[in-house]
């Protein structure tokens, strides 16, 4: 972790080099939060770092190449926060992929387990990993980024992996109660980011990646005492097609 002498508020970030991810980092970023944040693309991470580092010189950035499909990557990435020895504030578990996949076709097998590890478990995964130091401090804020998806039938396999993950958000809400950390599960519709590439569709159609990052920062921003459960956010004019 690039380090600058100071120690504030702790925000751990999946899949935060791009969309939604990228926009949720730099809004705690600016808030005044160090970060810890992760995606595939090794230059990226570095890029991102180096840029944050020099906006926010008086903050602590810890990017790392992980793929969150992969179990040891994710705990990799769990280690690398704790050995920081302080427990993160907010927690984005954003890393998520989509891939056409028919759930009816044998033929999406691979795609489905590739979303189930990478939009589902990982978040299983990484949240285990840091909860230890979050449930010692007895704070924090998780946020898992499910979608529209979660609630109607929508993409096949990924609507599957969006289930799921509000299904496992509802769940660690009920058992991190008395914890004093809160769960909410944002819900995104139609969102513009690089993951939309090659639809041709005006800006305005969709929801902006930092209405998402304000709309998370708001539900930050409560008091302890009360916790958005379910965020959900859609265009104005509705949901796309797909
Ligand atoms: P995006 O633009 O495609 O960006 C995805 C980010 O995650 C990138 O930084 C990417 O970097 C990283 N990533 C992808 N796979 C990863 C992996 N296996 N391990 C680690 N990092 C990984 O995605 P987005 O549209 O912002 O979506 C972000 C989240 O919001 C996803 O969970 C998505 O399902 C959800 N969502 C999106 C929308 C939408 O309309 N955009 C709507 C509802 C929900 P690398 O490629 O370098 O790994």
């Amino acid at each position: 972790m690039t380090d600058s002498g100071h120690l504030g508020k702790l925000a751990v970030v999946t899949g935060a080099t791009k969309g939604i991810g990228r926009a949720i980092a730099e809004k705690f970023a600016a808030g005044g939060f160090d970060l810890a944040f992760c995606a595939r693309t090794a230059a990226d991470v570095q890029a991102m770092e180096a840029d944050l580092c020099r906006r926010f010189p008086g903050q602590r950035f810890l990017g790392r190449a992980a793929d969150l499909s992969s179990c040891a990557d994710v705990d990799g990435f769990a280690r690398a926060v704790v050995e920081q020895g302080r427990a993160a504030d907010v927690l984005v578990n954003n890393a998520g992929v989509f891939i056409p996949c028919p759930v009816a076709d044998p033929a999406g097998r691979e795609s489905f387990d590739l979303m189930m590890r990478t939009n589902v478990s990982s978040a299983y995964w990484l949240t285990q990993g840091l909860l230890p130091p979050m449930r010692a401090a007895r704070r924090g804020h998780i946020f898992n980024l499910c979608s529209i998806a979660s609630v109607t039938s929508y993409g096949g396999g990924y609507g599957v992996s969006k289930f799921a993950l509000l299904g496992y958000s509802k769940n660690l809400r009920e058992e991190l109660k008395k914890d004093g950390i809160r769960v909410t599960a944002v819900l995104p519709g139609a969102t513009l980011t690089p993951s939309w590439n090659g639809v041709n569709l005006p800006a305005d159609r969709f929801v902006r990646a930092s209405d998402v990052a304000d709309a998370v920062w708001a539900c930050y921003a409560l008091s302890p005492q009360a916790v958005v459960e379910e965020l959900l956010v859609r265009p104005q004019l509705g949901d796309i097609e797909i």
